[in-house]
């Protein structure tokens, strides 16, 4: 439970964060003048220019790794490339002023645009692949780059690369330099801040949270990395081309590889997890670059490793995290009588709740007659689902054969089968994760087959998984509204607060399923059952009109499957909802169902009234079959 608590910084962390903030830009503002004072008093040990030009350091630093951590900490994508968008924002730089004998300025306007540019083509490629993979392939682009200004004599200066650049006269003073980089770093920060906070950022934590479920709820996943990483391969580009004007130079080995493991070492020095993070990192690693490195050339690599191992084992959120652990450290140790009291208030809160929710259990039970709710029978009502002689083999094994079913609107309809029946594949063929070897799905009207899952999600399938599937450590809240966000497309908005967008609209939908309480807790820490309620919210969220629930009880207690299919039912018939469902409790079918197909060896068996299939002796006997082999 600590450790899951660990995952959502608190708002009072928060509130140290902003603080931290404020007094970092004031010191950023301030550094001139300080180094200034700083070398009037020692002036045998202090030199104010190499502190200056070491401040200038820390800041472009600071800006590569903020952008290596919108994938990193954002998304979630480890690249081995972004050194080299890094470089050539340096060479675009050094080219321009001295191949071409253009103002360095310009230079650094193209600078992101030609660092964008190869993102962008590069990004397309390595984005063929995923996780590992895509480390991989980025780290093969990036020899490649690497190797192109090795060998290019003429245009890059091969292995020298290209020194002593002509910088214009307004620029040369080290303050000015100085102030000239923190305001380019500081409007990237801005640009990159709003990206995060917005509902394209949104997007991004959903996919680093959850790639799968970020798909089911509509999100494009690979389009969406693929603009991040040119995002951030265009920031990188200024950074190097800022790097370039201040040191004067651009040589291949800022292209290669292992000069990757700084924005990475900075950003977990810092923290992946908060947009200050890489910033702080910047700074701290400068100082022990320069004063650990300076002192002790042959200790460095030894002391950083030790502070890196350091942070990660005692605080896994970098620096940045420390004002969460020490207020978590306090609470523990300065627990006041108070505390435990509104302890109690809150359990005996949490006992009436769960009093009110089992009278409301209770009468329900009493009240919701599956049958009762029929309409005039169910082959009056249209077809919202057509699933027509739909197969899937792997390999030798056909776990689908030839299966043909209709779903009718507003229907309960349950599918059951022993395990390995194909049930869970037929569910993944409808949604589009995987893509059936024959047959045909219509939706709504309209041919389906072979759609790619996000795409069915918007058409209106919503899903909930046989192994329980949300976004950990998003809140609840966020869960829900990120969802909408995603479903309406509200998420390709690169500004904007996401979450101020359906904030109200999100917190209804959790009352509505009982997890009002919850909104602000991290979605890891519910109980299994609430995660279930969750998905449940989900997928409301999505406007889905069809859900399909895999085993949706799961895991449960007798208690939780009950409050949980009271809910569904309850859902269902408020949202008009029509709903296809496995499950193994018979009495969950039984007491949910108003169509029941049987499946058995990946084809139908029968189909019909709960009291039909019920009464099917072949029903009876592969039933019977599964009971007396698992004894
Ligand atoms: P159910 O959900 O009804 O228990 P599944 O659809 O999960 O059944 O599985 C049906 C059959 O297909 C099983 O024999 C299972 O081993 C096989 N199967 C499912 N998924 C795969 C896969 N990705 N690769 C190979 N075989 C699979
Ligand atoms: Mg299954």
């Amino acid at each position: 439970m600590d450790r899951l608590r660990a995952l959502l910084p608190s708002a009072r962390g928060d509130r140290i964060r902003w603080g931290l903030a404020a007094l970092l830009a004031v010191t950023i503002l301030l550094v001139p003048n300080l180094a200034q004072v700083a070398e009037n008093a020692f002036p045998d040990s202090v030199s104010a220019r190499f502190a200056i030009f070491l401040a200038s350091q820390a800041l472009v630093l600071g800006l590569w790794a903020t952008s290596f951590n919108l994938m990193l900490g954002y998304t979630g994508m480890v690249s081995f490339a972004h050194a080299a968008y890094y470089g050539i924002g340096a060479y675009t730089v050094a080219i321009i002023a001295h191949n071409y004998h253009q103002n360095a300025v310009y230079g650094l306007l193209a600078a992101p645009l030609v660092a964008g540019a190869f993102g962008f083509v590069t990004g397309l490629i390595a984005l063929r692949a995923v996780r590992l993979y895509f480390s991989l392939l980025t780290l093969a682009i990036s020899q490649l780059l690497f190797t192109i200004a090795f060998e290019w004599y003429d245009f890059t200066g091969g292995d020298n690369g290209i020194h002593n650049l002509v910088i214009p006269d307004w620029l040369s003073d080290q303050t000015t330099i100085y102030y000239f980089i923190a305001a380019v770093t500081a409007l990237c920060l801005l640009l990159m801040f709003i990206v995060v906070r917005s509902p394209f950022g949104a997007a991004l934590l959903a996919i680093r949270e959850n790639r799968q479920r970020a798909s089911s709820v509509g999100l494009s996943v690979k389009a969406y990395e693929l603009a991040i990483y040119t995002i951030a391969g265009l920031f990188a580009g200024v950074a190097g081309g800022l790097y370039a004007i201040y040191d004067l130079q651009a040589y291949p080995q800022l292209l290669y590889w292992t000069t990757n493991a700084q924005p990475v070492v900075i950003a977990l020095l810092g923290g992946t997890g908060s947009f200050l993070g890489p910033v702080l990192g910047a700074v701290i690693y400068t100082y022990l670059q320069n004063f650990v490195g300076k002192n002790y050339p042959n200790e460095f690599d030894i002391v950083l490793g030790a502070i890196v191992l350091g942070v990660v084992l005692i605080a896994p959120g970098g620096f940045v995290s420390l004002p969460d652990f020490f207020l978590r450290l306090r609470s523990r140790f300065r627990r006041r009588p108070e505390d435990e009291r509104v302890e109690l208030v809150e359990s005996a809160g949490q006992a009436m709740a769960a009093l009110e929710v089992s009278r409301a259990v209770a009468s329900s039970a009493v009240q919701v007659d599956p049958g009762a709710a029929e309409p005039a029978g169910p082959d009056q009502r249209a077809t919202l689902l057509k699933v027509n002689g739909l197969s899937k083999s792997f390999g030798g094994l056909v776990a689908v054969r030839d299966v043909s079913l209709n779903v009718k609107q507003g229907d309960r309809h349950a599918i059951i089968g022993p395990n390995g029946a194909g049930k869970s594949t037929l569910f993944n063929l409808i949604t589009g994760r995987l893509k059936p070897s024959a047959g045909s799905v219509e939706f709504d009207g309209r041919t389906i087959t072979g759609w790619a899952d996000y795409r069915i999600a918007r058409a209106g399938i919503g899903r909930a998984f046989q192994i329980t599937n949300i976004f950990p450590r998003l809140s609840v809240r966020q869960n829900v509204q990120y969802s909408m966000l995603a479903y309406r497309k509200v998420t390709i908005r690169p500004f904007g607060f996401a979450d101020r967008i359906f904030r109200e609209e999100a917190s209804d939908l959790l009352e509505s399923v009982g997890l009002g309480r919850y909104a602000e807790l991290a979605a890891g820490q519910l109980s299994h059952g609430d995660q279930r309620a969750l998905e449940l919210a989900i997928s409301i969220a999505l406007g889905s009109k069809l859900l399909l629930l895999d085993e949706p009880t799961a895991g449960m207690s007798p208690y939780e499957t009950q409050k949980a299919m009271e809910l569904v039912r309850r859902l269902a018939t408020e949202r008009g909802l029509t709903l296809l469902f496995c499950e193994h409790d018979m009495n969950v079918v039984f007491g949910t169902a108003q169509t029941v197909t049987v499946m058995h060896l990946g084809r139908v068996l029968t189909e019909g009234s709960p009291q039909q299939v019920r009464n099917n002796p072949d029903v009876q006997r592969i039933y019977l079959g599964e009971l007396e082999a698992s004894a």
